[in-house]
């Protein structure tokens, strides 16, 4: 789809795009075409696509695959994606996808999660995402390239927190290409990256989804205080399982790798000899 296809379905449809939903429609044949490569879409592929606005990547990716859902929280775009998903077999929910449940579609579970994001809600997205499908084998996301920074953080820096724990926790992650704002219309100011997420063979746990955000609750405190201010566990329990891992008990969670935030959880739930 190009910028001159774009402006002839919004104008077909009656369409115009909301900033306050995050809409900058994907322009850009060449864009287009590298997503879906990098998607490894088959016949038997189930893809999950969130906010698939116009239909940019949607039309090709329903013809590609076997099974295809999305999620698109604006209802003006009904009429548009029936003709290009709804009649082609693929379906389409309108719903906020942070209030999504998966068992309004049974016997779906992707094998490919794709999203152009709307970047106002990102990383709520992204996590929602690891807790609905823990075990789903490709994610691939269009992000804004400043948002790179809170996914592949190390830690000790300013932006390592949950996003980037969880997704390493979650898989293999890699930056695969910038995209400059010229390729989605309107066009942002800024600049955005596609990044690729790859499941390892372990198995994610999504109860560690909140167990880090806890550990982030007061960023600029020890994990003890950050974690025993949820009053979920106790310092003396805290103190126990940072004593059991050989972790200094002043340690804030900035300086944890991913590791050890599933070592302490462990502990802390009782599996120590697990
Ligand atoms: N996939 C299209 C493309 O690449 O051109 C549109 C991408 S646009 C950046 C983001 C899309 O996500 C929009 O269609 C927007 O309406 C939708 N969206 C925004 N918030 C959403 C939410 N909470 N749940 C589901 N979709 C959402």
């Amino acid at each position: 789809m190009n910028k001159q296809e774009v402006l002839s379905i919004l104008d077909q449809y009656g369409l115009s795009a909301k900033k306050s939903l995050g809409q900058n429609f994907l322009c850009n044949e060449n864009v287009i075409s590298d997503i879906l490569g990098l998607a490894e879409v088959g016949p038997k592929s189930r893809v999950l696509e969130i906010g698939p606005g116009i239909g940019a990547l949607s039309e090709e990716l329903v013809s590609r695959c076997g099974k295809y859902v999305a999620i698109e929280i604006d209802t003006r775009f009904q009429a548009r994606l029936e003709e290009c998903i709804g009649k082609k077999g693929g379906k389409v929910l309108f719903e906020d996808y942070l209030s999504f449940s998966p068992d309004t579609v049974p016997d779906f579970v992707p094998d490919v999660i794709l999203s152009n994001l709307p970047y106002y809600v990102m990383t709520p997205i992204m996590l929602k995402v690891m807790k609905d499908y823990p075990s789903c084998p490709r994610m691939v996301y269009m992000v804004e390239e400043e948002a790179c920074d809170r996914i592949f953080g190390k830690p000790n820096s300013k932006q390592y927190g949950p996003l980037s724990i969880l997704t390493s926790l979650y898989g293999e992650k890699e930056k695969v290409f910038r995209v400059d704002g010229a390729s989605f219309f309107p066009a942002p100011n800024t600049t955005s990256a596609v990044i690729r997420i790859e499941r390892g063979d372990s198995v994610f746990d999504p109860s560690w989804i909140g167990f880090v955000e806890s550990a982030f609750a007061l960023r600029r405190k020890t994990l003890v205080n950050s974690l025993s201010s949820g009053g979920k566990y106790g310092k003396d329990q805290i103190l126990s399982a940072l004593s059991h891992a050989g972790i200094p008990e002043t340690i804030r969670s900035e300086a944890l790798l991913p590791e050890n935030f599933t070592e302490i959880y462990k502990f802390l739930q009782g599996r120590k000899d697990e």
